[in-house]
């Protein structure tokens, strides 16, 4: 290794939202905060996790939840 040309590399801890930590190598010199991890992920938890500020989930299931549509879906598969 070529002197002083390298960054720092140490370990960091790693804090998710859900709570879980853990430690990693890094250059990045300070810890970190993340969102999600393979503690909470839907991919690993096999759960759904709708992270849903606005409200956008609720206004689809209530246009889809119109009197006829359902029906209408129905009728156009068969
Ligand atoms: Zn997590």
């Amino acid at each position: 290794m070529q002197a002083e040309i390298h960054p720092k590399y140490a370990e960091i801890t790693v804090t998710c939202s859900c709570g879980s930590k853990f430690t990693v190598g890094s250059t990045l010199g300070h810890d970190l905060l993340i969102d999600v991890c393979d503690k909470c992920h839907p991919f690993y938890t096999g759960q759904q996790k709708i992270v849903d500020t606005t409200g956008r989930v609720e206004r689809f299931k209530q246009r889809y939840a119109m009197p006829g549509v359902a029906d209408k879906v129905k009728a156009d598969k068969e």
